[in-house]
């Protein structure tokens, strides 16, 4: 059931809310201060606010929840008895998704909250896939430097470490040219769904490009990403990939660097820069191999 906030100060408005709105779950607050209460509790698919509350407008509480990131992007819809089109107007520009007007009729309430949901929910699948590679279905490189770069402002803010690693797929060429490109898809979601498995919640994992695949963890010293990494290794070893009933075998070179080792280094480009030659480095040797120095 989605959950509505409906902020009014009119016990027979609420009465009658209540009894138009069966299907979701309603909390109430009186005024804007019960509001941000009940928001710290429970996170609101939706606000159905009333313009005038008592101890604040309902336009500035919108202006206000606008600029909260927790809260901006909650949908808010006003029911109120001004129905100018200058309140129509206020209320849009103070950032109010729409508006409905009092007497409320329950066909129309009802219509409303129905769109602005379902147009939410479009918003969130269209945010989704604008973060997510379409193939392995984890994060696609353009959403890991958005978050990277915060965690690494935070790191060196407060003086913490963190490591990058860089994974390449060893000879994935000859994956595709021996079992098709299709086994290739597969081995690549494959290799992504293990890493998944196997790094740890907080760890940053995604796509960056062919067959690469960028981890990042953070707060952590290099050698437990060491650890982390080997573990990886072993799964990836230990997997028993089945395409078509033909078992492929995998390797991955590896390159790793931390924050603290290098100094100097002052981006994200630049810590994947060591990562990546790095990563080489474990190419040129051999393959199948991490390294972390150099
Ligand atoms: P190395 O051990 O030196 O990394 O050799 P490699 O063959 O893994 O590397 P190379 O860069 O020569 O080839 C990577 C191949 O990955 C080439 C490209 O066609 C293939 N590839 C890239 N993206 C995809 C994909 O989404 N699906 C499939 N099936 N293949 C892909
Ligand atoms: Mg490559
Ligand atoms: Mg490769």
């Amino acid at each position: 059931m989605k959950k509505i906030l409906i902020v009014d100060d009119s016990e027979t408005s609420i009465l009658y809310l209540k009894m138009m709105l069966p299907d979701y779950n309603l909390s109430i607050a009186l005024n804007g201060k019960e509001m941000w209460e009940q928001l710290n509790e429970s996170n609101p698919s939706l606000i159905l606010m009333d313009v005038m509350l008592p101890d604040v407008n309902g336009y500035e509480l919108v202006k206000q929840l606008s600029k909260t990131e927790k809260y901006k992007d909650i949908p808010i819809i006003f029911q109120t008895a001004k129905s100018s089109s200058d309140d129509l107007e206020k209320g849009f520009e103070s950032g109010a998704i729409d508006y409905i007007r009092k007497p409320v009729d329950k066909k129309e309430l009802r219509a409303r909250i129905k769109s602005v949901l379902k147009i939410k929910e479009l918003e969130n699948q269209l945010y989704l896939k604008s973060i997510t590679d379409y193939l392995t279905e984890i994060y696609n490189r353009r959403y890991f430097f958005e978050i990277a770069i915060k965690h690494l402002q935070f790191c060196q803010r407060l003086q913490k470490n963190l490591c990058i690693a860089l994974l390449d797929i060893d000879y994935f060429k000859k994956i595709n040219d021996t079992h098709g490109h299709d086994a290739g898809d597969f081995v690549l979601k494959k290799f992504a769904d293990i890493l998944g498995k196997t790094k740890r919640q907080n760890d940053i994992l995604a796509r960056y490009g062919g067959e690469e695949f960028i981890l990042l963890f953070f707060e952590t010293d290099k050698s437990i990403a060491l650890e982390i990494l080997q573990s990886i290794q072993k799964a990836i070893g230990d997997e028993q990939m089945l395409f078509n009933q033909q078992q492929i075998k995998c390797t991955f070179s590896c390159g790793l660097v931390d924050l603290q080792e290098v100094p100097g280094i002052s981006t994200m480009d630049d810590l994947i820069k060591v990562a990546d030659n790095r990563m080489y480095s474990a190419k040129e040797s051999g393959r199948n191999r991490i390294v972390d120095v150099g």
